[in-house]
C-alpha cells in the first residue's frame, strides 16, 4: 500500500482506520478523556506519542547487598519483618517497619495513620513480605515510603531467581492515577501499532540504521519484558533516532517541495534595468563596503532571473544591510516594480523612510510611509497611492501586509529585522504581488546549520565588513552600587562634550511578579529628579502611542534630548551617531544577541562610544559568565553561538520564532548531523539531480 507523506509535521500515518476515541479504552471515563484532551491527547494516537521522561532499572529479586544506589532506585523483594512500629492510637504519626533483606535492613514508612482494615495492622517480626517501590539510600538504613506490599503466607517463601529489568516512567498528569493512565496506553499501542506505516522510503532507513515506527514506539514505550539492559539501551537509542530523523525529515521535505514548486511556476519580474540602483549608489554620501557591493551583485543577478530570489542577508548591527536593501529597492523601482521594506516598528519605519528620502534625493522616487501612527485621513492617501502605483518604494510596519493593502505591481518584498516576523507574516505580504522576490534581512547571525533548519527555504547571504572608521563599543560590568558613580561620570560627558545616553530597562513598570528586573517608568523619575536634574530626559516605551513615540525619537536624533530612557523599542536598527552612551539595566533578563542589539545602537558615529552593564553581584555565575563574555566580544557571531549553547534554540531566537525551531524529538544542536542528512536526503527526494547544493 502507497502511503502517502504528510509532509511538514510529524504526524502519525495508519494503514486502516481505526477506533480512536479516548472513550474505547478501558478505564478512561468521559471525565479522564477530558482531562487528557485538556494535556493536549485527544485520541488514542497521541497516547503513542506520550512518551517516557525516564525510565529506571528494577532490580528484582536480588540479594540485599547488592542493592545499590547508583544501579536500582526502584526494586522488588520478599524479606521478613524484622521490626514493627505502629503510630501512637489516633494521631497521624508514621507507621515504620524494618525488614531484613539478607541481613541488609530496610525501612519501610506509611505516612497519615493507620485506617481500622489496613493489612499493616496484623504486622509482626518474622512475617514474610514481597516489597516493590522506590528506595531512597540518603540514610545509613535504607528507606521506602509507600512501597507495594503483599504480606505472605508462608515463613520461608520460595525467593524467584533474580533478574533485572527496565521500567519507563512517564510524566504524571493531574488527575489521572499513573496505574490508569499506563493501562489506557497499552491498550492504545497494542490496538493501534500493528495499523502504522512507515513514511521513510526503505533505503534512507537502511542508510542510516532505523528500526520502523512500530518497533521504535514499542521499545521506547517497554511494550516487551526488558532483561538484557545493555542491549535495551542501545535499541532505544536506535528507536529515538528514527523519530528524531523522520521529524526532520518530512520538515524538509516540506522545504524542498516548496523550493522546487517556486522554481517550476518562475514567472518572478525579471529586473533587469540597473540604472537606477547605479544612480543611487553614486548619490550616497559614502562608498559601499567590498562585503555590501558582493550582496548587491548577486542579489541583481538573481533579481533578473524569472525564478523568485529568497536571500536571507545577514549581517552584524551597523554592517549597513539598510543601504543593500535600498539599492536592491531601487533596481526594482527602475524596472517599472514597487518595492516594500518591512520593518518591526513605527520608529525603525519611519527612520528609514528618513533615510531613504535622502539617499533618493533628486532621483524622483515617491516614497510612501504606512504605519499606525498615521492618522486615517493619511493612512487613506497612503492606501490609495501604493494602489494606483504612485508610491514606488512603500516604507512600513505589521500594517504592509493588512488586507486593505493592495500594490499595483508588487516585485520586491524586503524585511528588516526578519526575525521578528512570523513565516506566515511574511508569505502574506509575499501574497501582494505575483511571485515577487524576497530580501530578508537579520542582524541576529544565526550558525548555518540553525538557519537551514529554520529557513531552510532562504538562500544565506552574508556580510561581515563594517563601513571604515567604526570604533569599537568599550564594554564595562558595574555592580549595582557603584551606579551613581557612573551617572556622575555620564552627566560630566553630556555637559562637556553633548553626547547623548541612551539608559534600557527590560520592564514598564514595576511589577511584583518579577523581582530583579528594574523598569523605566519609576527610574527615569528617579534619574530626572536626582542625578541629571536640569538635563532634557525622555522615556520612550511600547504603550506609549506611535505618533508619541516618533516625535521623542525624532526630538533625540535631532539632539534635543540627552537622556532617552527606554525599553527595548530601541533595539532594533536605531540610528543616531551623537548617542554614544548606552546603560543597560538589569541586562541578566535578556540575550546575548539581543544585548548585542542595543549595544549596537552607540558606536555609530566616529567618537569613542561605550556600553555600561549595571548588574547586582548576587546574580549567580551563569548569569555573571555570560555576562563577562558578552563584555569581551563584539563579534555577533560568537555571541550567537554562545547564546545557543547556554540558552538553546527557542529562547535564543526569541518568542516569535521560538515555534519553527521546537521540535518534538530532534534538537537542532544535539541532533545536528541528522539534521543536515535528513535535508540532504529530502532534496534528493524531491529536486534529484537538480539539488543545487550538491
Ligand atoms: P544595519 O541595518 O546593518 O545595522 P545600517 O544599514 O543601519 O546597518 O547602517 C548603519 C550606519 O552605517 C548607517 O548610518 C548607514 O548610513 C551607515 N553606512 C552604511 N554603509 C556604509 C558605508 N559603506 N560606509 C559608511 N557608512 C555606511
Ligand atoms: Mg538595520
Amino acid at each position: 500500500m502507497d502511503i502517502e507523506v504528510q509532509a511538514g509535521r510529524f504526524e502519525l500515518v495508519f494503514l486502516e482506520d481505526k477506533l480512536l476515541g479516548l472513550d474505547k479504552l478501558d478505564g478512561i471515563g468521559p471525565k479522564s478523556a477530558k482531562k487528557l484532551r485538556d494535556k493536549g491527547i485527544l485520541d488514542q494516537s497521541d497516547l503513542l506519542l506520550f512518551m517516557p521522561r525516564k525510565y529506571r532499572r528494577v532490580g528484582h529479586f536480588l540479594a540485599g547487598p547488592d542493592m545499590h544506589y547508583e544501579r536500582f532506585g526502584y526494586v522488588e523483594f520478599m524479606a521478613p519483618v524484622s521490626q514493627v512500629r505502629l503510630p501512637a492510637p489516633k494521631t497521624k504519626q508514621p507507621l515504620s517497619v524494618v525488614v531484613d533483606c539478607d541481613g541488609r535492613l530496610f525501612k519501610l514508612i506509611w505516612f497519615g495513620g493507620l485506617t481500622k482494615s489496613s493489612t499493616l495492622r496484623g504486622l509482626e517480626p518474622g512475617i514474610w513480605l514481597h516489597i516493590k517501590g522506590s528506595v531512597s539510600y540518603d540514610r545509613s538504613i535504607p528507606e521506602m515510603s509507600h512501597p507495594t506490599i503483599e504480606v505472605l503466607t508462608q515463613s520461608n517463601p520460595l525467593i524467584p531467581q533474580q533478574y533485572v529489568s527496565v521500567e519507563p516512567v512517564y510524566p504524571s498528569l493531574e488527575g489521572i492515577k499513573d496505574a490508569i493512565l499506563r493501562k489506557a496506553q497499552i491498550q492504545a499501542l497494542n490496538a493501534l501499532l500493528p495499523a502504522l506505516g512507515d513514511i521513510i522510503p526503505r533505503e534512507l532507513a537502511q542508510k542510516h540504521d532505523l528500526p520502523g515506527i512500530a518497533q521504535s514506539l514499542s521499545t521506547i514505550h517497554v511494550m516487551q519484558p526488558q532483561n538484557d539492559v545493555e542491549q535495551f539501551s542501545k535499541d532505544l537509542q536506535r528507536a529515538k533516532k528514527r523519530l528524531v530523523y523522520e521529524e526532520f525529515f518530512t520538515l524538509q521535505l516540506k522545504i524542498a517541495q516548496d523550493y522546487a514548486e517556486q522554481r517550476s511556476n518562475a514567472k518572478a519580474p525579471q529586473i533587469k534595468d540597473l540604472e537606477l540602483g547605479r544612480e543611487l549608489i553614486k548619490n550616497l554620501p559614502f562608498k559601499l563596503t567590498g562585503d555590501q557591493r558582493r550582496a548587491l551583485a548577486t542579489i541583481a543577478e538573481e533579481l533578473g532571473s524569472n525564478i523568485p530570489m529568497r536571500r536571507l542577508l545577514q549581517g552584524d548591527v551597523g554592517s549597513g544591510k539598510t543601504v543593500v536593501s535600498l539599492c536592491a529597492a531601487a533596481m526594482a523601482i527602475g524596472s517599472g516594480q514597487q518595492a516594500a521594506l518591512m520593518a518591526p516598528t513605527d520608529i525603525l519605519a519611519r527612520q528609514h523612510v528618513k533615510r531613504a528620502e535622502q539617499f533618493f534625493e533628486g532621483l524622483d522616487i515617491s516614497i510612501c510611509f504606512l504605519g499606525g501612527s498615521l492618522k486615517a485621513a493619511e493612512k487613506r492617501q497612503a492606501l490609495e497611492s501604493i494602489e494606483d502605483g504612485s508610491a514606488r518604494l512603500v516604507i512600513g510596519t505589521h500594517a504592509l501586509f493588512q488586507n486593505d493593502v493592495v500594490f499595483q505591481e508588487l516585485g520586491l518584498v524586503m524585511i528588516d529585522e526578519q526575525h521578528k516576523f512570523g513565516v506566515e507574516q511574511r508569505d502574506d505580504l509575499l501574497a501582494k504581488g505575483e511571485d515577487p522576490h524576497l530580501l530578508s534581512m537579520t542582524a541576529t547571525p544565526i550558525p548555518r546549520s540553525l538557519a537551514h533548519a529554520i529557513y531552510g527555504d532562504l538562500d544565506l547571504l552574508i556580510i561581515k565588513e563594517k563601513p571604515p572608521g567604526r570604533q569599537p563599543v568599550r564594554t564595562v560590568l558595574r555592580d549595582t552600587s557603584r551606579a551613581p558613580k557612573a551617572y556622575e561620570y555620564i552627566r560630566q560627558r553630556i555637559e562637556e562634550s553633548g553626547e547623548q545616553v541612551y539608559f534600557v530597562y527590560p520592564m514598564i513598570e514595576a511589577n511584583e511578579l518579577v523581582a530583579n528586573r528594574k523598569n523605566v517608568t519609576d527610574n527615569a523619575k528617579m534619574l530626572s529628579e536626582s542625578y541629571f536634574k536640569g538635563l532634557n530626559l525622555a522615556v520612550l516605551h511600547g504603550n506609549l502611542d506611535g505618533v508619541e513615540k516618533a516625535n521623542i525619537m525624532n526630538s533625540f536624533a535631532a539632539g534635543e534630548i540627552d537622556i532617552l530612557c527606554s525599553t527595548t523599542v530601541i533595539e532594533v536598527g536605531v540610528d543616531v551617531a551623537n548617542a554614544t552612551i548606552m546603560v543597560i539595566e538589569s541586562p541578566h533578563v535578556f540575550g546575548l544577541s539581543q544585548l548585542h542589539q542595543l549595544r549596537g545602537r552607540v558606536g555609530r558615529g566616529d567618537a569613542a562610544s561605550m556600553c555600561i552593564l549595571l548588574a547586582n553581584r548576587d546574580l549567580g555565575d551563569d548569569a555573571i559568565e555570560r555576562l563577562i563574555s558578552f563584555s569581551n566580544t563584539d563579534d555577533g557571531f560568537e555571541l550567537a553561538e554562545i547564546d545557543l549553547r547556554m540558552r538553546g534554540p527557542g529562547l535564543f531566537l526569541g518568542v516569535r520564532q521560538a515555534g519553527q525551531a521546537e521540535f518534538k524529538f530532534g534538537d537542532i544542536q544535539r541532533d545536528n548531523e541528522l539534521l543536515l542528512a535528513a535535508r540532504q536526503d529530502a532534496r534528493k527526494l524531491v529536486l534529484g539531480d537538480s539539488n543545487p547544493e550538491d
